[in-house]
């Protein structure tokens, strides 16, 4: 993916823009994602959130805790629902963005399956990738993104 990417939702009143390498690409099929996706998984970049910013209307923003015990904010255009983006107190660094909400979610690459252990029996994974029961080892701190 290129340094410097824009998204927003599908009704184009929340509009954001990211710069700053990926840090983690993932797939997680926790069954907050589950939820928030209305299928079986998300797929998210974690990108630096420094360079990351609203540039365009003000996402509602949804609060809950993490398996963890992070505080989750999970961002979504109020008037059309699109989820956006996520963000968790361990880690104010990082913002997690939803793949869909890119407006080229072409270049996305996962490098892992996430929380696989509240995968549905018919969410079919690329068996290539590395699956994690949670969070990837060394990624402790990871939200559920
Ligand atoms: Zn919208
Ligand atoms: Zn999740």
């Amino acid at each position: 993916m290129t340094a410097t990417r824009t998204g927003g939702c599908l009704c184009g009143r929340v509009r954001y823009e990211s710069q700053g390498e990926v840090l983690f690409s993932l797939l997680c099929h926790c069954r907050d994602c589950q939820y928030q996706s209305g299928s079986a998984f998300i797929a998210a970049i974690r990108v630096p959130a420094a360079g990351f910013r609203i540039t365009k209307g003000e996402p509602k923003l949804y609060l809950s805790g993490s398996d963890a015990g992070n505080a989750v904010t999970r961002a979504f255009c109020p008037e059309c629902g699109s989820p956006l983006f996520i963000r968790v107190s361990a880690r104010p660094d990082i913002v997690g963005l939803r793949v869909g909400s890119l407006d080229d979610p072409s270049g996305f690459r996962p490098e892992a399956d996430i929380f696989v252990k509240s995968a549905q029996p018919w969410d079919h994974m690329n068996p290539d990738l590395p699956k994690h029961r949670t969070y990837p080892p060394g990624r402790a701190y990871s939200p559920p993104t």
